[in-house]
C-alpha cells in the first residue's frame, strides 16, 4: 500500500471502500457473506432437521456464488505522478494496457498531452468482474473552465469529449488598509492581482503612488470577476467602483459605459480621470535625470536633456502615457529600442532604451492609455536600465512634467444627474456586499479551530 501511495495514487471504492488494495483471495469471501445472508434467514425459520439439509444446500449455493463473479462499479481518483505519462498512470492503477493506450489516444484528439501537469487528478469509473477490470469512463478538469471526459463506447472504443463550462460573472467588494503597498493590501483582501493592477492604472493620473500613498491609507474596490464553477477567478476582472483615501482625502472613481460602448472612469464630479498623459509611464520608478541641462554620463560634456529618465529594473513594463497610434517601433541609434506614439495632432510621446517591445506593438497600431507597450532595458546609448521618456508638442521635446494635455470628457446636464444617481446605487451595493463578506468571514473564523486572523472588516475602517 505504501508503494502505491508513493506513486501518488488515491483509491476510492463506491460501496466497496478500500477493497482495491485487499489481496484478491479475500474478495470472494465478502461475496460469500452476501450470498449467504438469505440462506441464514431461511435457516432460522425452518425446523432443525430441515435446516441441516438446507445448510448443506446453501453451502453449494455459496460455492457457486464464489465461482460466478458479480460485476461491480468502482470509482477511483488517480493523480498523475512526476514524469509519468497518461497511459502509464492508468496502467499503474491496474487499467489493462490496451484500454490505457486507447483512452490515451482518444484524449490526444481533444487535448495536448504535453499540457498535462504532475498532480493533475483524474476520476476513473471502472467495472470489475472478478479479476477483470474495464475502464468505463475518465473525467478530469485541466482548467477551471474545461472538463474532459473519456467514455468507453459499446464497441469498446474510447471517445473523448471536451466541454467548456461557462464562466459566471460575479461582483465582489473589498476594503483594505495599506501597510507596505497597494498590491499587498489587495492581496490580503483576496482581490485578484489583475484587478489591483487595473485599479492602479486607473489612478495613475491622479496619484503619485510612490510619493503620496502612505501607510494607513485605505482602498475600496467593487469589481466584476469572471469565475469558474468552482469559484476560481478566470481572466481579467473589471473595476466598477474604487476609492482611495490618500492622506485623509477620499478619491472615488466610477466606471461609466456609454451608449456607443465607450468606457471611461469618472470622479465624483463627473470628470473623466483621463485628463492628461500619465505622470509616469511606469509603475514603480525613481526619476534619475530630469529635463534640462546636464552633464551627459557617456558623452562627458553638458548637453540639453530633452526628456526624463526613470530608473527601473530591466523588464519593468512601460505604459502608453496616453491613447493613440504607434508611429514608430524600431531600433533608433542612441535611443536603442524606441517607440513613438501620436496622441493627437500636436502631441507625441517617445520611449527609449527598451529591452523589448510588447506583443502586438507595430507601427499603425492603436494603443490605449495604460497599455503595456514595452519593457525597460538599456539598449542604445545608455549606462544602465532606465526609461528615457519624452513628450513632444509640434514635434519638439517639452518638459514632460510641465506639459498639460487637453481635458477629457466632463459629464453634464441630464447625463450628470444620471451619473450621480448611479453613484448612490453603486455605493449601496458596495456596502451590502462588504457586509455580506464580513459575515461570511466571521462565520469562517468561528468555525476554524484556532482564530488565526481577525476578520478584515473589523480592522479596516473606511
Ligand atoms: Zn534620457
Amino acid at each position: 500500500m505504501a508503494s502505491l501511495l508513493l506513486m501518488g495514487v488515491l483509491a476510492l471504492g463506491v460501496g466497496t471502500a478500500g477493497r482495491y488494495f485487499v489481496p484478491s483471495f479475500s474478495a470472494p469471501a465478502e461475496i460469500f457473506v452476501q450470498a449467504a445472508a438469505p440462506v441464514v434467514e431461511e435457516f432460522t425459520s425452518s425446523s432443525p432437521m430441515q435446516a441441516v439439509a438446507e445448510v448443506a444446500q446453501g453451502a453449494a449455493e455459496m460455492a457457486s456464488a464464489v465461482m460466478a463473479p458479480v460485476p461491480e462499479t468502482i470509482s477511483r481518483i488517480v493523480e498523475l505522478g512526476e514524469g509519468r505519462t497518461f497511459s502509464r498512470m492508468l496502467m499503474d492503477v491496474g487499467v489493462p494496457s490496451n484500454m490505457a493506450y486507447a483512452s490515451s489516444r482518444a484524449l490526444g484528439k481533444v487535448y495536448d498531452h504535453r499540457k498535462l501537469k504532475a498532480g493533475e487528478e483524474f476520476t476513473l469509473s471502472i467495472t470489475r468482474l472478478g479479476q477483470e477490470e474495464t475502464l468505463d469512463q475518465l473525467i478530469f478538469q485541466p482548467e477551471p473552465t474545461k472538463e474532459i471526459s473519456i467514455v468507453r463506447l459499446d464497441t469498446g472504443a474510447y471517445e473523448a469529449v471536451l466541454k467548456t463550462t461557462p464562466l459566471e460573472r460575479q461582483r465582489f467588494a473589498a476594503r483594505g488598509k495599506i501597510k507596505n503597498s497597494l498590491f499587498g493590501a489587495g492581496e490580503r483582501e483576496g482581490v485578484p492581482l489583475a484587478v489591483m493592477a487595473s485599479l492602479i492604472r486607473a489612478y495613475s493620473h491622479e496619484v503619485d503612488f510612490q510619493r503620496e500613498l502612505r501607510q494607513g491609507d485605505t482602498f475600496e474596490v467593487l469589481y466584476d470577476q469572471p469565475t469558474a464553477k468552482d469559484g476560481t477567478p478566470v481572466g481579467q476582472g473589471v473595476v466598477v467602483y474604487a476609492a482611495l483615501s490618500v492622506g485623509g482625502k477620499e478619491k472615488p472613481l466610477y466606471r461609466v459605459t456609454f451608449g456607443d460602448g465607450a468606457v471611461d472612469y469618472f470622479d465624483q464630479k463627473g470628470r473623466s480621470i483621463k485628463r492628461s498623459l500619465l505622470r509616469t509611464p511606469l509603475d514603480r520608478v525613481r526619476v534619475t535625470s530630469r529635463y534640462g541641462m546636464r552633464r551627459h554620463p557617456i558623452l562627458g560634456y553638458s548637453k540639453m536633456h530633452k526628456g526624463v529618465d526613470f530608473g527601473a529594473r530591466r523588464g519593468t513594463p512601460i505604459f502608453a502615457a496616453g491613447s493613440g497610434v504607434v508611429e514608430k517601433a524600431k531600433y533608433n541609434g542612441a535611443y536603442g529600442r524606441f517607440i513613438l506614439l501620436r496622441h493627437n495632432r500636436r502631441t507625441q510621446t517617445a520611449y527609449a532604451h527598451m529591452s523589448r517591445y510588447a506583443k502586438g506593438i507595430h507601427p499603425g497600431g492603436r494603443v490605449k492609455q495604460g497599455d503595456v507597450i514595452g519593457y525597460v532595458g538599456t539598449s542604445g546609448r545608455s549606462t544602465g536600465p532606465h526609461l528615457h521618456y519624452e513628450v513632444r508638442v509640434d514635434r519638439k521635446q517639452v518638459n514632460p512634467l510641465s506639459v498639460s494635455m487637453p481635458v477629457g470628457r466632463i459629464l453634464e446636464g441630464k447625463v450628470l444627474r444620471e451619473f450621480k444617481k448611479g453613484q448612490k446605487k453603486i455605493r449601496k451595493e458596495f456596502d451590502a456586499l462588504l457586509e455580506k463578506r464580513a459575515e461570511k468571514q466571521e462565520k469562517a473564523n468561528n468555525n476554524a479551530p484556532l482564530p488565526p486572523v481577525k476578520p478584515a472588516a473589523a480592522t479596516a475602517q473606511g
